[in-house]
């Protein structure tokens, strides 16, 4: 407990933030294996260790701490945890450049050990980062996938589903970057818009339309439409394909458009998915033109070895040369590019590793997800619908986890290690046992590895305990929060993968947030330099405006803009509760929290009932993890409830004391106490250094309020009171007068009997009486007001003489006005609008003023 004289006059974020980072303990954060508390556990996300954690990470962060801190003080065994996705393709880019090599330069061992260190590095500086936002992190469980001990699990992984059937090896067209050499999967098709041109040529007498004419070589086919009339005669023909004369076979298919270029398309291996299909349908021949480094093969003849690119360029040198070119067109499409590095992707038939997709199985598991909000779902089952082609997991590059297999050099049998001796790198270490087919020791290892998804997509797994068989001790998790953008790789590959490996649906719940967007409503993005980052908004106002403006900017999975305001307006928010604080810590001794008195006062029971209100909304808008509804309604609160209505009430009585300050106090214990609690998950620091300074003891050890107090009279009778004690300050204020001025007496007539405890007198600074009986009120005429733009014109001279003579009039006349008047002894109309009688009020003879709030009199009587 603080006297206010401790506690500074302003809140310095910065330095109380910084302080109780440096008090708490790591180890309050812990999971506790052995507790007998109900679990909570979340598969939070595992960044991919770029080195900076973003403000869109900073947000997703910001979510899982309030439920993480929330749960805790509801009850529950949290966990936590951290991961690092490290593995793929963005690192090894990043290795590449730093040291000016490419992958195949250095030894891979060598390669694989500078991904770890820049790996290792980058973990380090998103954690600082991570620290000073304030998350809760239980760092016991923490997990690096580029580990042996993690890497050890996702290779259990893959065997197990390999015995199983669900993992098999094969050649099929992948989505292929030849700027990254590997295979990637759909997931990572980013699709974008290209001009590109339609070229027009013979082929054999047939006009064929074409993008891609580097393609040629690897023509299989020429497909036309049944029914099109100009191809006919084309039925069970061979034709000729230019430059390489092998002979093709003509296709009739329903699926070909007639109106699309000439109608007759060229099926090669591979355009685009479509040539796959057909190519699968039909049985056609495989000819691959281009190699995994988007180079010409043999079959090209004279243009093998060249790039693509300039293989189409000299092909269509040479049809316009051999008169072959018919014409071309523009054309806007749609390509497939490489996540990564915007290569536009070829379709390669490879011999690659895949995961079988059992699209019921997994659609059946996320419908016992709750998806919070619920039109998530729907995102993941139209990708799931919608894939024809199973999961390429294996990718030709480095840092990544290996697949554990050896070939036999004799048999080619596959050989494959016992678990027990995994983590293992084929390529470098070698099997226990010779091949059991034939014998033979001679073996070759796998250089293909795991894409990252098969590490990150067993989190779930791995935070829960699995061991490589069975259901874990703690599976499934309680809850995935993670973003829109990865719903259909992270959430689509770890519902799969728990199907696959424990036949379980992985979480009970997935909490799906949207993006951030830059203050101009875009992406951010280095090109529109509209990136803010984390560290910068906590520089300028600390963490928990940060925290702030990410529980109010929007509701659960919608985007939100960034907003400085919004920032500036939390930082406000945090002073204006601070000054709360201050205040209230003049008035409150110890003794009235460890032994408050009741509070028996009617604004005191107003306030507790008003309490009692929020912590039902604020509970169940954290259960409903809707914090924009949380955080609004315990500003609403603090700000216009406790602040303006309240304290301001009741000030006067808490500087009088006695048994109403007793009260009073109580009631602010009360409340102070609640609200620094209901705070604590969303702005960790700020709730913390309160309630220290108002209980001496950490709120963030203490249980969620559960306080009830229901008062229906004092609701309507406190409602009552504030709303009549605001208007008359606004009556002061519109008079001109101080708020603390004098008012006179004040009279409120009200059929109920109300006892304010002296609250509204003090308040206006006014003798206030109650009265329960109607308002016997006399109408006079206090005076007569003149509208001098009509008398002035209609009187002249005589302007004077006429007031007289109005004043002159019994009050009947003056209400309403005769047709004719005498005025300096002549008889003359009284124009129009000539003047208007002031009314006023009078109670038992004396003069008040009336004002009406919500139906109910009060008359005021200045004093003078
Ligand atoms: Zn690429
Ligand atoms: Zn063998």
């Amino acid at each position: 407990m603080s006297s206010s004289n401790q506690i500074p006059k302003h809140y310095n974020a910065n330095e109380v933030e910084e302080r109780w980072q440096g008090v708490w303990r790591d180890e309050d954060n812990y999971f506790d294996p052995r507790s007998k508390k109900p679990r909570f556990i979340i598969d939070t996300p595992p960044p991919y260790p770029t080195g900076n954690f973003h403000i869109g990470n900073a947000l997703n962060w910001c979510y899982i701490d309030f439920i993480a801190r929330y749960k805790r003080m509801r009850g529950f065994n949290v966990m936590f945890p951290e991961g690092w996705d490290c593995h793929g393709l963005p690192t090894e880019v990043k290795v590449e450049e730093t040291y000016g090599i490419t992958k195949n330069d250095v030894p891979r061992d060598e390669f694989r050990a500078m991904c770890r260190e820049l790996t290792l590095k980058n973990i380090e500086l998103m954690r600082a980062t991570m620290r000073r936002l304030g998350f809760s992190i239980d760092w016991s469980n923490e997990y690096i996938t580029m580990m042996p001990d993690y890497y050890r699990k996702t290779q259990i992984s893959f065997l197990r589903m390999l015995k199983d059937g669900d993992i098999y090896q094969s050649e099929h067209p992948v989505n292929f970057c030849t700027r990254c050499e590997t295979a990637i999967a759909f997931a990572e098709v980013a699709y974008a818009p290209r001009e590109t041109t339609l070229n027009y040529f013979d082929l054999d007498g047939i006009e064929i339309a074409t993008t891609r004419p580097e393609l040629l070589a690897a023509c299989v086919a020429v497909a036309v439409h049944p029914e099109d009339e100009r191809y006919r005669a084309l039925k069970g023909r061979k034709l000729k394909v230019p430059f390489f004369d092998h002979e093709v076979p003509v296709i009739q298919d329903r699926t070909v458009d007639p109106a699309f270029g000439s109608g007759a398309v060229m099926i090669c291996t591979f355009g685009d998915k479509q040539d796959v299909l057909w190519w699968k349908q039909y049985g056609l021949d495989l000819r691959k033109a281009i190699d995994l480094q988007g180079r010409m093969t043999g079959i090209a003849g004279r243009y093998a070895g060249m790039p693509s690119t300039e293989c189409r360029r000299e092909i269509l040198k040479d049809m316009e040369e051999a008169g072959l070119l018919i014409r071309q067109e523009k054309l806007e499409q749609r390509v497939g590019t490489c996540w990564r590095c915007k290569t536009p992707i070829e379709i390669l038939s490879e011999r690659q590793w895949f995961v079988r997709i059992h699209h019921d199985d997994i659609i059946d598991a996320a419908r016992r997800i709750r998806w919070i909000p619920d039109h998530m779902r729907a995102r993941l089952e139209n990708w799931v619908e919608q894939m024809e082609w199973d999961w390429c997991i294996s990718r030709q590059r480095i840092f990544a986890t290996p697949i554990p297999v050896w070939f036999c050099g004799q048999c080619g049998r596959m050989i494959l290690p016992a678990e027990e001796d995994l983590p293992i790198d084929p390529v470098l270490d070698r099997p226990s046992a010779p091949c059991p087919d034939c014998g033979s020791t001679d073996c070759v290892g796998e250089e293909d590895v795991l894409d990252t998804w098969m590490d990150s997509s067993i989190s779930v797994l791995n935070v829960t305990g699995w061991d490589g068989s069975g259901v874990p001790a703690l599976f499934p998790a309680q809850l995935r929060p993670q973003g829109h953008d990865i719903i259909r790789t992270w959430a689509f590959y770890t519902i799969l993968r728990t199907v696959a490996l424990v036949d379980s649906h992985p979480w009970d719940e997935i909490l799906v947030n949207g993006m951030v967007l830059g203050e101009d409503g875009f992406k951010m993005s280095k090109s529109r330099s509209n990136i803010i980052s984390p560290e910068e908004i906590v520089e300028q106002y600390g963490a928990d405006a940060l925290r702030q403006w990410g529980a109010g900017g929007a509701s659960i999975g919608s985007d939100i803009m960034f907003n400085w305001n919004d920032i500036v307006a939390a930082s406000r928010f945090q002073t204006k509760m601070w000054n709360i604080v201050r205040f209230v810590l003049q008035h409150i001794k110890h003794a009235d929290l460890d032994d408050p008195a009741p509070a028996s006062a009617l604004a005191d029971r107003w306030l507790l009932t008003r309490l009692s209100e929020t912590v039902d909304e604020v509970t169940s808008a954290m259960e409903g993890y809707q914090f924009d509804r949380a955080l609004k309604a315990i500003r609403e609160f603090a700000w216009n409830v406790l602040a303006d209505d309240y304290i301001e009430l009741v000030k006067g009585r808490l500087y009088e004391g006695g048994a109403g300050r007793a009260s009073a106090c109580s009631a602010l214990a009360t409340t102070m106490d609640i609200l620094c609690r209901m705070l604590a998950p969303i702005a960790p620091h700020f709730a913390e250094e309160c309630y220290h300074h108002l209980q001496g003891s950490s709120v963030h050890l203490q249980a969620w309020p559960d306080f009830s107090f229901s008062d229906d009279s004092a609701i309507r009778q406190g409602d009552l009171l504030v709303g009549i004690v605001a208007e008359l300050r606004r009556y002061k204020h519109d008079a001109g007068m101080a708020l603390n001025a004098p008012l006179g007496t004040v009279t409120i007539y009200h059929a109920e009997a109300i006892d304010d405890a002296g609250d509204a007198g003090r308040a206006l600074n006014a003798a206030v009486v109650w009265r329960t009986e109607a308002p016997q009120l006399e109408q006079v005429v206090s005076d007569t007001e003149f509208d001098m733009s009509v008398v002035g014109p209609a009187f002249r001279k005589q302007a004077r003489a006429f007031m007289d003579a109005v004043r002159a009039l019994p009050e009947e006349d003056l209400r309403n006005p005769p047709e004719k008047l005498v005025v300096d002894g002549e008889e003359v109309a009284v124009p129009e609008g000539a003047f208007a009688p002031r009314l006023s009020y009078r109670v038992a003879g004396r003069e008040v003023e009336v004002l009406t709030v919500d139906d109910l009199v009060v008359t005021i009587e200045r004093s003078a």
